[in-house]
């Protein structure tokens, strides 16, 4: 049994100007250990489908299953959700922010979470653990920066230190939604370099979402990328930058600025923007943008399925089921994903 698996998740939040369709049908599944990328621009459906699961969009029309080891979470009330979470189930959001309270000191935060979590764990060893995790996530003189405000840490730092929070209860599963992005390019690499690190160390199995196919070319096992909230493909990280299918796919790894940047070459952005979710273009919602559509792509909607002869790789997508060919321009993050 995996540790999570997701079967035909839809999510729909009822608006003054229509119903959106945030999420249309997504199945996945994530074993322990596992790193599983979520990949799509903004509105792809990729937050939206882990908040859904982890019960933080109470406004939303939700349907589908989401088992954790074996419990149902969409089944789940309030409280037996927010046990899980925290404890079985950790969140590491953008911004730091949104979970350190800026009043309150970083280490009391994380004896607090344990404390809530784990009543009969003391305070003493409460405030032992939190400086044992600070130290743990790199944070320098932890005994001394246990007592810092969140405002006295670098914003590296206190990525760090939700980092530290999010590992606090030894949760099976940690959800990272987009956790560099606000950082420089050198703490980014730090930052992933870590969450690797400790993924790894206590075999916790890691949803990474992000906009940046490049984040995830070097620590993700396997990678789903979500166009109009719904699963566009689907592979292990070799075949998915070495032998991509779906053209959305190419166009996330022609426009990774690492790549351009590092071969010289031009960025190549994706045309046009993503479609509104109200009102979702027939057919593959991905034809308006691609340079391949044909009249069936407008028609008829194109199911997840095998690529031929790539076992565990799936493309929703009606071309031939052949490697749609890449420029040169997504050669780095190819040799990156290789190297790791
Ligand atoms: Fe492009 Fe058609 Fe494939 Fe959609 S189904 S990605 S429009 S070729």
């Amino acid at each position: 049994m995996s540790l999570l698996e997701v079967a035909d998740l839809k999510v729909a939040f009822h608006t003054s100007d229509g119903v959106v369709q945030a999420v249309r049908g997504l199945s996945f599944t994530i074993d322990r250990g596992q790193t599983l990328a979520i990949v799509g621009e903004s509105g792809s459906g990729k937050t939206v489908s882990t908040q859904a699961i982890l019960g933080l969009t109470p406004e939303a029309d939700i349907s589908g299953r989401a088992l954790f080891e074996g419990v149902d979470l969409l089944q789940l009330d309030e409280e037996q959700l927010r046990r899980i979470r925290g404890s079985q189930v950790s969140v590491v959001f953008q911004d730091p922010l949104t979970s350190l309270h800026p009043l309150y000191k970083v280490g009391w935060q994380i004896e607090e979470l344990i404390r809530v979590h784990q009543p009969a764990v003391s305070r003493k060893a409460a405030r032992a653990r939190a400086v044992e995790l600070l130290g743990l996530v790199g944070i320098p003189q932890p005994g001394r920066r246990v007592d810092d405000y969140p405002h006295q840490f670098s914003g590296g730092m206190r990525q760090r230190a939700m980092i530290a929070m999010a590992l606090a209860l030894n949760p099976r599963l940690i959800v990272a939604d987009e956790p560099t992005t606000a950082l420089d390019a050198t703490v980014q690499a730090q930052v992933l370099e870590l969450i690797a690190k400790v993924q790894r160390e206590f075999e916790i199995a890691l949803i990474m979402i992000t906009h940046d196919l490049g984040v995830v070319a070097g620590i993700a096992d396997e990678v789903l990328v979500m166009y109009a909230g719904l699963p566009v493909e689907r592979a292990d990280r070799r075949t998915l930058y070495y032998r991509p299918h779906h053209p959305y796919t190419k166009g996330l790894l022609e426009s990774i600025p690492g790549s351009t940047g590092t071969r010289g070459g031009r960025l190549k952005p994706i045309p046009g923007s993503p479609p509104s979710l109200i009102a979702l273009p027939a057919g593959c919602a991905f034809h308006p943008r691609c340079p391949y559509a044909m009249p069936v792509c407008v028609a008829e909607r194109p199911p997840l399925s095998t690529v031929t002869g790539d076992r565990g790789h799936a493309s929703a997508c009606w071309l031939p089921h052949e490697a749609v060919g890449l420029s040169a321009e997504a050669e780095a993050v190819r040799l990156q994903a290789k190297g790791s």
